[in-house]
C-alpha cells in the first residue's frame, strides 16, 4: 500500500459539522492538525459549518419567506463554513501554528452557475499552493465556490466532502482524510445491526454504489471525484482518531491468495417514495414523456418497473426522493392525464435495501440467495434493480430493519474476518 506507508506528504483533512460543533471540538481539531503538520506533512483542511448551522440558516430563510432565490440562499448558506474556517485558524494561532483561511472563491474553486447545487468545473488553487509553500496550514471553507458568472455558489448538502476530494485531486495530495462522527464505513448501520463491523478498506466502485443507494457517510459526488482522479480516501472519526476505512482502487492487500469478499455491506434507505401510474396505454413514447418531465425538473428517478401489458394497458412504478415528492406528483398527474392513464397512486411507506460487493461480479447466485432470505423472513419484494456489484430491492418500510439484519447474518457479515483485515499503521 503506497499510500498507507507513506508518512510524509500532502494531506487534505476534512472535518464535518459534528467535528467542529463547539469551541472544544474546534480546539481538538486544531491539535490534530498541528500534530499532522509537526510530523512533516503539508496540511490543507476543509471544514463544514458548525453542528446544525446549515439547518438553522435554512430554517431562518423559511421563517422570512417561502420564496428562496438561489443566489441569496448561497450567500446565506456559505456563511456557516466561514465561521468554522476562521475559528479554526484562530484556534491554530493559539497553539502557535501559522494558518490562513480561504473561502471557496479565494481558493479558486470554480463552479457552474447552478445555485444551491453547483458542480465544480475547475480548481485553480494558486493561493492555496502559495500559502503551503510559505509553510502555512491552509483552511478552506467547504461546500462552496464561485461560478463562472462570479457569483458565490454552494455544492448541495454534504458538499464539503466534494470540496475536500476535489482539492486533494487538484493539489495531487497523498490522501484525503474525511473526519466524521463514525469511525468508518460499516458492513451495515450499527444502529440497526449492532454486530456490524468497520470495513478496513473498500474499492471506489463499492463506495460509489453504497453512496448511490443511501449510505450517508460520504457524499456521492465526492466519491465520483475520488475515483475519477484516483484520490485515496480515509474515512475516520475525529472523536476517537482511530484508523478508519480506506477507500481506494486497491483490490487486495498484496495477498492475492486472499479471497475477495462477495458482499461488503448492506445499505438501507428510507428516503424514497414509490409512485405508480395505473392503466397506462402501452405504446411508444409514453415513458419518454413521463420521465422527460421529471428530468427537466431535476428530479432524480431511481428504480423503474413497468408491468407486462394486459389489454393494451400497463402500470409503471418508480421511486423518487421523498423530498421531491410534491413536485413529482404535480408533474406525474399532469402527464398521466395527457397520456390517458387511469390514475396515480403513491406509497411513502417503502424502503430500499441493497447488497453491495465487488466480489459479486464473479459469484453468481447472490440475488437468488437474497430473495430466498427475504422470503424466509416473510418479506415481500416490490421492486428489484441490480448492477454488476449490487442488488437492491424495494420492500415495505416496516420490514426494513428485519431485512437488513437477516441479510447481514445470511451473507456472513456478522463475523466474516476476510472483510476487514487491518492496514499498516499510519497516523
Ligand atoms: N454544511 C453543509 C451541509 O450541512 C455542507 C457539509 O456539511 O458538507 O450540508
Ligand atoms: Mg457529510
Amino acid at each position: 500500500m503506497r499510500v498507507a506507508l507513506k508518512m510524509v506528504g500532502l494531506v487534505v483533512q476534512k472535518y464535518g459539522g459534528t467535528s467542529v460543533a463547539d469551541p472544544d471540538r474546534i480546539k481538538s481539531v486544531a491539535d490534530h492538525v498541528a500534530f499532522t503538520k509537526r510530523h512533516g506533512n503539508d496540511v490543507v483542511v476543509v471544514v463544514s459549518a458548525m453542528g446544525k448551522t446549515t439547518d438553522n440558516l435554512l430554517s431562518l430563510a423559511n421563517q422570512v419567506s417561502e420564496v428562496h432565490p438561489g443566489r441569496e440562499m448561497d450567500m446565506l448558506l456559505t456563511t456557516g463554513e466561514r465561521i468554522s474556517m476562521s475559528l479554526l485558524c484562530i484556534a491554530l494561532a493559539g497553539i502557535g501554528v501559522e494558518a490562513v483561511s480561504f473561502t471557496g472563491s479565494q481558493a479558486g474553486i470554480i463552479t457552474d452557475t447552478v445555485h444551491t447545487k453547483a458542480k465544480i468545473s475547475e480548481i485553480k488553487g494558486d493561493r492555496v499552493r502559495e500559502a503551503l509553500a510559505e509553510g502555512k496550514v491552509v483552511v478552506v471553507a467547504g461546500f462552496q465556490g464561485v461560478s463562472t458568472d462570479k457569483e458565490i455558489t454552494t455544492l448541495g448538502r454534504g458538499g464539503s466532502d466534494t470540496t475536500a476530494v476535489a482539492l486533494a485531486a487538484a493539489l495531487n495530495a497523498d490522501v484525503c482524510e474525511i473526519y466524521t462522527d463514525v469511525t468508518g464505513i460499516f458492513t451495515a448501520d450499527p444502529r440497526i445491526v449492532p454486530q456490524a463491523r468497520k470495513l478496513g478498506r473498500l474499492q471506489f466502485e463499492e463506495m460509489l454504489e453504497m453512496a448511490g443507494v443511501g449510505s450517508k457517510v460520504l457524499a456521492l459526488r465526492s466519491v465520483e471525484f475520488a475515483r475519477n482522479h484516483n484520490v485515496p480516501i480515509h474515512v475516520r472519526s475525529s472523536f476517537t482518531w482511530e484508523h478508519g476505512t480506506w477507500v481506494s482502487d486497491e483490490k487486495s492487500q498484496g495477498d492475492s491468495s486472499m479471497e475477495e469478499p462477495i458482499i461488503s455491506g448492506v445499505v438501507h434507505d428510507a428516503s424514497e417514495s414509490k409512485v405508480t401510474i395505473v392503466g397506462v396505454p402501452d405504446k411508444p413514447g409514453i415513458s419518454a414523456a413521463l420521465f422527460e418531465g421529471l428530468a427537466s425538473s431535476n428530479i432524480n428517478v431511481d428504480m423503474i418497473v413497468q408491468n407486462t401489458s394486459k389489454d393494451g394497458l400497463t402500470d409503471i412504478s418508480f421511486t423518487v426522493p421523498k423530498a421531491d415528492m410534491k413536485v413529482a406528483e404535480d408533474i406525474v398527474s399532469r402527464v398521466a392525464s395527457e397520456i390517458g392513464a387511469s390514475g396515480v397512486t403513491h406509497n411513502s411507506e417503502i424502503a430500499k435495501v441493497s447488497l453491495v460487493g465487488a466480489g459479486m461480479k464473479t459469484s453468481p447466485g447472490v440475488a437468488a440467495k437474497m430473495f430466498r432470505v427475504l422470503a424466509d423472513n416473510n418479506i415481500n419484494i416490490h421492486m428489484i434493480s441490480t448492477s454488476t456489484i449490487r442488488v437492491s430491492v424495494v420492500i415495505s418500510g416496516k420490514d426494513m430493519e428485519s431485512a437488513v439484519r437477516s441479510l447481514h447474518t445470511a451473507f456472513g457479515l456478522d463475523s466474516g474476518s476476510a472483510y476487514s483485515a487491518p492496514l499498516p499503521e499510519r497516523k
